[in-house]
């Protein structure tokens, strides 16, 4: 393994050889509790789930690939139907991508193309939030703002204003209740619209529940109402970005509907096939299906694998599970344990400053100084500290050491399949309570 061009290329990787429900087996028969979900969140029905592996099986027996343009499928088209059937108001019509960067690449490219058709072709400005991250490539990276991934590419990324995230942990004055702080972080989306110009701005993209840079960041009551009233005032489209915690990871199918709102273009990925097939998607509202249709005809964006047939196979047989009756009950109640088994074990810890997070995707932020929210210097590396110490122990988990919002920060994150029961939280949190006490001697 020493040609892999890895991102880490100074760490040894244990081989994963198989998997096995909410385990990772190593290729020394170590197994590992899944507390990450394969990877940020795709694992979503966790490993070797019998269903899904018969409908790729079915599938790619009988056909894997032709080009979206000359065939159609019927998995391709059970899926769209069912994406559809019950997506945020509006979001009638769906585009297949291979991944969450080309779902909110998919998003930005129709925003633009929908403004050009509709003869307001000035509109171009997209407006992100600082400390987001929307994918790898550079309308993922111009549109996010993971400072160090940026850094090299800077002089080239597309010109995006940022505002500030909805980030109460610090961003709170202890004179606003949640809503107020709300609402204050919401309104420097207007300032910024009427700063750039209303008839200048095309979108603003936003994840609703953050995960990757800031760790699970849940917005506060109200924010995304605000967001919402905004765009509409300035006919913004609005982007939501859950390709992380889209998909029943907190709780509801869409994170969105717990904060009532619905976006113009909503973007999944990770949990759409739970990791058996890549592929992302982006719901896309009426409105811009049909300026394009009556426009030019069509959209002038694509990829060779979009709607490719065995990924589509395989979302349809994850999502039907995800809709299966009780399997958003469940992942609603083992959401609330993970949170009060954390908050129990950990709300008093002198080094854990914050546990937040919504349904099935949480996040420890570490401090040194609970009082002053004072981080632990980035050299002392905690989070990464707790990860190796609780891989060495069979849990995987999440490290989020980095700069949020100008903070430095440090998180651990626990976003386990959805299938986890309550002998897997139990397990989850006394196995990261146990890496944190070695990482902080
Ligand atoms: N948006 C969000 C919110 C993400 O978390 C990610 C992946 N971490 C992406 C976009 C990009 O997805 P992908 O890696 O599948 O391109």
């Amino acid at each position: 393994m020493t040609s892999v061009f890895h991102r880490i290329p100074k760490r040894q990787l244990p081989v994963a050889i198989r998997g096995d429900g909410m385990y990772i087996i190593d290729q020394d028969g170590k197994r590992y509790l899944d507390g990450y979900a394969g990877g940020a969140c795709v694992s979503c029905l966790g490993h070797s789930q019998p269903d899904v592996i018969t409908a790729v099986q079915d599938q790619i027996a009988k056909m894997a690939y032709f080009h979206g343009a000359i065939f159609t499928s019927e998995p391709l088209e059970e899926l769209a139907s069912i994406l559809t059937t019950d997506a945020p108001q509006g979001l009638t019509r769906v585009f297949f991508t291979n991944s969450g960067s080309e779902a909110v690449e998919t998003a930005l490219m129709m925003a633009r193309q929908y403004f050009v058709e509709i003869g307001q072709s000035q509109r171009k400005q997209v407006i992100g939030r600082r400390s987001s991250y929307h994918g790898a490539g550079i309308t993922g990276l111009g549109v996010g703002h993971q400072v160090a991934r940026r850094r090299p590419f800077e002089d080239i990324l597309p010109n995006v204003f940022h505002i500030s995230p909805c980030y109460e942990y610090r961003g709170r004055l202890e004179s606003e209740t949640l809503e107020q702080y709300g609402l204050r972080v919401a309104d420097e989306l207007e300032q910024a619209i009427l700063g750039l110009g209303p008839d200048t701005v095309m979108a603003f993209v936003a994840e609703t529940v953050t995960g990757t840079t800031s760790g699970a960041t849940p917005p506060v009551p109200g924010y995304f109402k605000r967001i919402r009233e905004i765009c509409d005032k300035y006919g913004v489209l609005l982007v939501l970005d859950e390709v992380f915690c889209g998909l029943g990871r907190t709780g509801t199918l869409h994170a969105c509907e717990q904060d009532g709102v619905a976006p113009d273009f909503l973007t999944i990925a990770k949990g759409i096939a739970g990791g058996y097939q890549p592929i992302g998607a982006t719901l896309v509202h009426q409105k811009v299906y049909d300026a394009i249709v009556l426009g030019s005809g069509s959209y002038k964006g694509g990829y060779t694998y979009s709607g490719h047939a065995t990924a589509c196979a395989a979302a349809v047989a994850v999502q039907k599970c995800l809709r299966a009756p009780g399997f958003l009950d469940n992942v609603q109640t083992m959401g609330a344990l993970l949170a009060s088994r954390l908050k129990e074990q950990f709300g008093q810890h002198p080094h854990i400053g914050d546990i937040r997070g919504r349904g099935m995707l949480m996040t420890l932020e570490l401090v040194e100084n609970r009082q002053t929210k004072a981080p632990f210097p980035a050299s002392r590396g905690l989070s990464s500290s707790i990860y190796q110490s609780a891989l060495s122990k069979g849990l995987i988990t999440h490290a989020l050491p980095g700069t949020v919002d100008g903070h430095v920060g440090d998180h651990v994150v626990i976003c386990p399949p959805l299938i986890a029961n309550s002998d897997h939280i139990e397990t989850i949190v006394e196995l990261l309570g146990e890496a944190i006490d070695a990482a902080l001697v």
